[in-house]
């Protein structure tokens, strides 16, 4: 079947149905809905304040490239400026080329990049050496959980850096709707009530951050990065098979092949979700070694560093009630971390657990189909 014409200026062939609305658009007029999408979310959510200075959570990959794009449009009718800060959390063969696509971003859009370090902020550990310590445990898996924390804490550090008055991470829709069914599954309350919204304020002392994409689903974020023809980083990371978040990603894709706006569905279901209060989370303290924000004595960052420096991750990345180790034997002895008293002011809530899709994500494999075609998949996304 022919493209139509696109409904909104009526001159171009249709490229793509929009998943959400089924509208049929160009690429010139899906770029600039989208970019408006991003900029009423923005001010509805009255995100970022004019003269703001933002961080942008930078790691190459495809949201985070998008995030910096559509912002650099918008920077101007927002009154805001842009720093690019970008994580590198020591994991050999995969970071690197990451940075390399970060710094070419830097270049090209004439943005001021800084790198921040796991191995500098938190004593000499690394991801591959945080794998190395956990392996044979039964629980390598957990590396997105401690990566997870130790990025959201490295951020921070690195907007602050920067002199950051707000952070914006790329979190698309799909992202958030993982993060909700994963709670769920855990039944983690707290993360729950605290998950909703479009970002934090930035209680205790914390920078404000918020998700300017979390409405946008991952298939038009990728759609947008393909008309606007950006340079984004799409290899796996080395972690990511092993990581839970890749279940309920899979059973997002099966709810989503029954109803398209599943992803969405999820997200605003987070946000409206009610908690009885004796399963809200108490009122946060500060962590008593970084002093930090923290629900417990010790910020999830120590704890993660506490365990791994004493050679029990499995300490913290459990639940933990009383201090048992609710993962069963112990583990291996750790490696040894490179100066455990210089280690991090580490800190961290509400941690995204991430593992997110680093896969080659193009429109094609995406579900888009080739001009003409009636591909798309659950989301309906034709003519690319
Ligand atoms: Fe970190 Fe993401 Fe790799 Fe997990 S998949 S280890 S969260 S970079």
């Amino acid at each position: 079947m022919p493209a139509p014409q696109c409904a909104s200026c009526h001159a171009a062939r249709a490229a793509l149905r929009r998943p959400r609305s089924g509208q049929a658009l160009c690429g010139a007029c899906f770029c600039a809905a989208f970019e408006a999408e991003v900029l009423h979310t923005v001010l509805a959510g009255r995100l970022l304040p004019p003269g703001a200075v933002v961080a942008v959570g930078a790691s190459g990959g495809k949201d985070s490239t998008v995030l910096a794009h559509v912002l650099r449009e918008l920077a101007p009718r927002l009154g805001v400026s842009l720093r690019l800060v970008a994580v590198d959390e020591g994991i050999g063969g995969y970071r690197d080329a990451a940075l390399a696509a970060v710094r070419r971003q830097a270049a090209r859009w004439d943005l001021p990049l800084t790198v921040v370090a796991y191995a500098d902020l938190f004593g000499g550990w690394t991801m591959d050496a945080v794998a190395r310590s956990t392996a044979g445990s039964g629980r390598s898996r957990a590396c997105c959980t401690f990566c997870g924390v130790l990025r959201r804490r490295a951020l921070e550090e690195g907007a602050r850096l920067v002199g950051a008055t707000h952070i914006v991470t790329g979190h698309n829709a799909d992202d958030m709707a993982e993060t909700v069914l994963m709670n769920f599954l855990r039944g983690d309350a707290g993360r729950l009530a605290r998950g909703g919204g479009l970002g934090s304020r930035g209680e205790g002392g914390a920078l404000p951050r918020c998700r300017p994409l979390q409405l946008a689903s991952q298939k038009e974020v990728v759609l947008y990065a393909h008309f606007r023809r950006l340079d984004y980083f799409s290899e796996e990371c080395v972690y990511a098979p092993e990581a839970f978040r890749g279940h309920a990603r899979h059973l997002l894709k099966l709810l989503e092949a029954a109803r398209p706006s599943a992803a969405l569905d999820l997200v605003h279901s987070a946000e409206r979700l009610a908690l009885a209060p004796a399963a809200r989370p108490p009122p946060p303290g500060a962590c008593s070694r970084c002093g930090a924000l923290a629900s417990r004595a010790l910020c999830q960052a120590c704890a993660l560093l506490d365990g791994l420096q004493r050679g029990r991750p499995r300490l913290a990345i459990g639940k933990g009630r009383g201090g048992r180790d609710e993962e069963g034997s112990s583990g291996p002895p750790p490696p040894p971390p490179s100066d455990p008293g210089t280690s991090a002011r580490a800190s961290l809530r509400g941690w995204e657990g991430d593992g997110r899709d680093r896969s080659p994500p193009t429109p094609q494999k995406l579900g888009a189909g080739t001009p003409g075609s009636e591909g798309g998949g659950a989301g309906g996304l034709n003519w690319v």
